[in-house]
């Protein structure tokens, strides 16, 4: 059965905002706040010995993710590397803060994943306008069924 992670209390908030609040790939330095030693961390076991690390594991992951590189593949060309310095690289400061590199590293702990979905994420998923209009409509019409209703039961 796969293990549930709790989510505990963040302790890192105000470095955190100081890392995602700034244009650059967060990536690198959120996986340097993380604890490196959960289980969905790399770990090293040794006899007794559990040892794990914040290092990058060169996965790529952010690479694939990061909306910069998808536009503009061109800018990969600088660079065969797959990891969060390749990222930086490439992004620098056009990064587009939409922390898609971040919630995509397995090296970045669960609890930084949920703050930035919780308080960072922009809620970007647009209204269809069919289905607003179609909402408006129904409003109009429930607004006048209860009126009727309303002027029928004060006239009684
Ligand atoms: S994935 Fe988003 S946050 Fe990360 S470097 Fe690219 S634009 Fe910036
Ligand atoms: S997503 Fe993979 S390549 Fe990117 S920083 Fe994390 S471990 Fe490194």
């Amino acid at each position: 059965m796969p293990a549930v992670i709790a989510r505990e209390k963040l302790k890192t908030k105000k470095i955190l905002n100081v890392i995602l609040d700034t244009k650059e790939p967060p990536v690198a330095r959120c996986r340097l706040l993380s604890k490196g030693i959960e289980p969905y961390h790399r770990l090293y076991l040794d006899n007794d010995n559990i040892e794990g690390d914040k290092a990058c594991l060169a996965c790529g992951n952010c690479v694939d993710s990061c909306p910069v590189l998808r536009k503009e593949p061109e800018r990969l060309v600088k660079t065969e590397q797959r990891t969060s310095f390749a990222l930086e690289s490439t992004v620098g400061e056009d990064c587009e803060q939409c922390y898609s590199c971040t919630l995509a590293c397995p090296q970045v702990d669960v609890n930084i994943k949920d703050y930035i979905v919780d308080e960072k994420v922009i809620d970007v998923i647009p209204q269809s306008k069919k289905i607003t209009a179609l909402d408006n409509y129904f409003m109009v019409i429930a607004a006048l069924i209860f009126g009727i209703v309303i002027g029928a039961f004060l006239a009684m």
